[in-house]
C-alpha cells in the first residue's frame, strides 16, 4: 500500500498543467484496468465495465458500471476541478525589453500575484503542430527553470513601506526569459520539442499552430512542519481533491463490484467560471451520464430521469481553514482546523450546493469513518467562493455535497494544507463509493 501523502505529492509533480493532471489520471486509470471510451462512438455498457473519456485534454470522466438497472441503483459520483490559477502565455509571447527577453502573459483565474514573484518558473502545456494527416496536438513540460517575475529592489521602492506592494498585471507581472540575445519563445519552444521527440527534428516555426503553455513552479511538493503536518505544493486547490477522487474510485474498485454505478468527473475551467465546453457548466456529466443510462442492457428512455432520484455528486474542492493570523475573516463557530479532517461546506444562497440530505449522508460517512466532520459557512458579511457543486447540481439535476479538505494560501503559488487529511478524505469518499450493499 503507497503512502497517500507520498503519492500525493507525486501526483502534484506530475501535473503541472490541467493536461499533464488529466494525463496522470488516465494513466493510474490505465493501470487499474481501465480503458478509453471513444466519445464520437456509440457506448455499450456491460455491469463492471470500466471506463474513461477524456474531454478537452483538461477534463475527464471515469466510471465503472455498476451491477444493477442505471434506474434502480443511480450514481455515486465524486466531482472535482483539474485547472488552477496561474500565467499563461499570450498567443504573440515576445515582450522583449530594455535589453531583456521577456513574455506575454494573461493572469488566469484569481492569481495571487505576489506569490508569483521571485520564483523558479518553468513552462508546460500543449502545443499544436501540423502533420502529415492535419494537426496534432502535444503535451509537453520544460520541467527546468526558466522564467522569473524579479521583486523590484527595496531601494528603489520607498513606498512600499507605507503603502504595501502593489502589482499592476499587465506591467509588472512579465516573467523575464532570458537576455536580448538569447532565443525567443517559440524558437525555445521547437527546440524543446525536437529535444524531447515530441515533433520531428525537421519542425519548423511554420508548423507552430498554436499552444497553451502556462507558467509553473518547479520547486517540488514537500511535506513540512515540526511533525510533518504541512503539504506544501503548488496547485493543491484543487488537485489534492482530484488525487482523492481517483484514489478512490481506484479503491472502491479494488475492494470490489457494487450495486451502484460510480465514477468521477474532473473539469477544466473552475477557475475562470466554468462556462466552457468542458467545464461544469457544459454538458459534460449530464452527457455521460445520459449515455451511460442508455448504454446499457436495461436501458429505457426515463432510466436515467430515475437513476437521477437515488443519485448523489460529492463536489470536492479545497476548504479554507482558519488562518492564525487572520481569525477574524472566518465566521466564529465554524472554523475548520487542517488535520481535523474533511469539511462540509454549507451557502444558504447555494453558492455551495450541500444541504440536509446530502450533507447528512457525508456526515454519516465521515462517522462510518471514525471522524467529525468539519463545517465552513462564510460570515454574512464576506463572500465565500463556490464551486463545481451548485453548478453542476444546476445543470444535471443531481443532488450535490460541497466538501473538500483544509487548507491556508488558497490560490497562492504556493499553497499549503494538511498531511494528515490526506488519507481520511480518500477514506470516505471510497465508503461513499462503495456503499455496502454488495
Ligand atoms: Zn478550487
Amino acid at each position: 500500500m503507497t503512502d497517500p501523502v507520498a503519492d500525493l505529492l507525486s501526483f502534484l509533480d506530475r501535473s503541472p498543467t490541467p493536461y499533464h493532471a488529466v494525463a496522470e489520471c488516465v494513466a493510474r486509470l490505465e493501470r487499474a484496468g481501465f480503458r478509453a471510451l471513444d466519445a464520437g462512438a456509440r457506448w455499450k455498457l456491460d455491469a463492471g465495465d470500466k471506463r474513461y473519456c477524456v474531454r478537452g485534454d483538461g477534463s475527464l470522466v471515469a466510471f465503472e458500471i455498476g451491477q444493477a438497472p442505471v434506474a434502480d441503483a443511480g450514481f455515486r459520483w465524486i466531482g472535482a476541478h483539474t485547472d488552477s490559477p496561474n500565467l499563461r502565455v499570450k498567443p504573440l509571447p515576445d515582450a522583449s525589453a530594455h535589453g531583456y527577453q521577456r513574455v506575454a502573459v494573461e493572469t488566469y483565474g484569481g492569481v495571487l500575484l505576489h506569490t508569483w514573484l521571485d520564483r523558479d518558473l518553468s513552462l508546460a502545456g500543449r502545443v499544436t503542430l501540423r502533420g502529415a494527416n492535419g494537426p496534432t496536438t502535444v503535451l509537453v513540460d520544460f520541467a527546468r527553470p526558466l522564467l522569473r517575475v524579479p521583486n523590484l529592489a527595496i531601494h528603489l521602492y520607498r513606498e512600499i513601506r507605507t503603502d504595501g506592494l502593489k502589482l499592476n498585471a499587465q506591467t509588472h507581472g512579465i516573467p523575464v526569459l532570458g537576455l536580448e540575445d538569447a532565443p525567443a519563445l517559440p524558437e525555445l519552444l521547437l527546440q524543446e520539442l525536437r529535444a524531447q521527440d515530441l515533433a520531428p527534428k525537421s519542425v519548423a516555426a511554420s508548423d507552430l499552430l498554436g499552444f497553451d503553455l502556462m507558467a509553473y513552479d518547479t520547486q517540488p511538493a514537500c511535506v513540512s512542519g515540526a511533525r510533518g503536518e504541512f503539504v506544501q505544493a503548488a496547485r493543491l486547490d484543487n488537485l489534492a481533491s482530484c488525487h482523492s477522487a481517483v484514489s478512490a474510485l481506484l479503491d472502491a474498485g479494488a475492494a470490489g463490484p457494487s450495486r451502484v454505478h460510480r465514477g468521477f468527473v474532473l473539469y477544466d475551467h473552475e477557475e475562470v467560471g466554468s462556462r466552457s465546453a468542458q467545464g461544469a457548466g457544459g454538458p459534460l456529466l449530464a452527457e455521460t451520464l445520459e449515455r451511460i443510462a442508455g448504454g446499457t442492457k436495461d436501458a429505457a428512455p426515463d432510466s436515467l430521469a430515475r437513476a437521477l432520484t437515488r443519485s448523489v455528486l460529492v463536489s470536492a474542492d479545497m476548504a479554507h481553514a482558519l488562518h492564525p493570523n487572520y481569525a477574524d475573516r472566518h465566521e466564529p463557530g465554524h472554523q475548520p482546523r487542517i488535520g481535523a479532517g474533511p469539511v462540509i461546506k454549507i451557502n444558504a444562497n447555494q453558492s455551495y450546493a450541500s444541504d440536509a440530505v446530502t450533507g447528512g449522508l457525508f456526515a454519516d460517512l465521515c462517522q462510518q469513518a471514525g471522524l467529525e466532520p468539519q463545517y465552513f459557512v462564510a460570515r454574512n458579511d464576506m463572500g465565500c467562493g463556490s464551486t463545481i457543486g451548485p453548478i453542476s447540481a444546476a445543470r444535471v439535476g443531481m443532488p450535490t455535497v460541497d466538501v473538500g479538505n483544509p487548507m491556508l494560501s488558497m490560490h497562492s503559488c504556493r499553497e499549503m494544507a494538511g498531511s494528515a487529511d490526506v488519507a481520511p478524505m480518500i477514506d470516505v469518499l471510497t465508503r461513499f463509493l462503495a456503499p455496502g450493499d454488495g
